[in-house]
């Protein structure tokens, strides 16, 4: 037995939602939870369970992430992912790929691999098929709501758990934001601004991440979970340090080790999901 009770939270990014999508939001927040819950009840790894949890949002086309991730200035998609456990800091992240359904799952596949932490663009590609993961067309990802550019320019994918030994992970995927430069990489994949996790707790960012990336956002967070601040404290706090040095806009989620759950927001909404042991979840927006 242990002391450990899992927990696990998701995100379907910060921003304004400016259609009625929002209680569809929340829905594949639920989902993604409850995919990633039904792993921690089993007695399974966060790890297992957070890779499960963005790979239901990946491929839930309302989420900027994956199969309905946003267009860059040339009309195509470049997704960024990043996926980190507490234990042993063990890290994979990918950055500008397309053709690549499930990011979060190739992110996994370089940290798992062990030789680097990040791949990027053509080489994140070469390594996929040198492993023979599977791709897709780069059209198949685009939806008409893009095309048509209904979407704003908010909308990442993240998910951090606990499970009963006491392991915290993390996971962040996105399409990005709208009409970025090719070749551009946010906070996302990049690990300590918009991922990050250590045995103190897991952290993930959305929102501007020309901001969050300057501010080591997801790594000064967990700082403050290890100078004994609460997580619902820590998550305002860290907002209120991107609003006060950036002057932007962002939403996060985080854990700690003992599954107590902070998140905060300073756009006006950003969908989640708690499950935790009571197995009873929590929506919010
Ligand atoms: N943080 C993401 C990025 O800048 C965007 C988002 O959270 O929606 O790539």
């Amino acid at each position: 037995m242990t002391d450990f009770i899992p927990a696990i939270i998701v995100h379907g990014g910060a921003g304004p939602i400016r259609d009625d999508s929002l209680p569809a939001r929340l829905d594949g927040c639920k989902a993604a939870a409850l995919a990633g819950w039904s792993i921690l009840q089993a007695g399974g790894a966060a790890l297992d369970a957070v890779e499960a949890a963005v790979v239901v949002l990946e491929d839930n086309p309302l989420f900027n992430a994956g199969t309905g991730s946003t267009l860059n200035s040339l009309g195509k998609v470049e997704m960024d992912a990043a996926i980190m456990e507490s234990d042993a800091l063990r890290a994979g992240a990918v950055a500008a790929v397309s053709g690549i359904k499930n990011p979060i799952m190739l992110a996994r596949r370089v940290m798992e691999d062990g030789h680097h932490v990040m791949l990027a663009c053509e080489g994140a590609l070469l390594f996929a098929r040198q492993i023979g993961f599977p791709e897709c067309t780069p059209e198949s990802l685009i939806v008409e709501r893009e095309k048509k550019r209904w979407e704003n320019t908010h909308g990442t994918v993240g998910c951090v758990a606990v499970d009963a030994n006491g392991k915290l992970a993390v996971a962040t995927s996105t399409g990005g934001i709208f009409n970025k430069l090719p070749g551009r990489v946010g906070d996302s994949p990049l690990l300590g601004c918009g991922t990050y996790a250590n045995s103190f707790g897991a952290v993930s960012c959305t929102g501007h991440g020309e901001a969050i990336m300057r501010i080591l956002m997801a790594r000064d967070t967990v700082q403050l979970l290890q100078n004994g601040i609460e997580p619902g404290e820590a998550a305002r706090m860290a907002l209120e340090n991107l609003a006060e040095l950036t002057d932007s806009t962002g939403g996060l989620i985080l854990i700690d080790r003992y599954g107590k759950i902070g998140y905060a927001r300073n756009t006006t909404h950003m969908p989640v999901c708690i499950v935790s042991d009571s197995a009873k979840f929590t929506l919010d927006s």
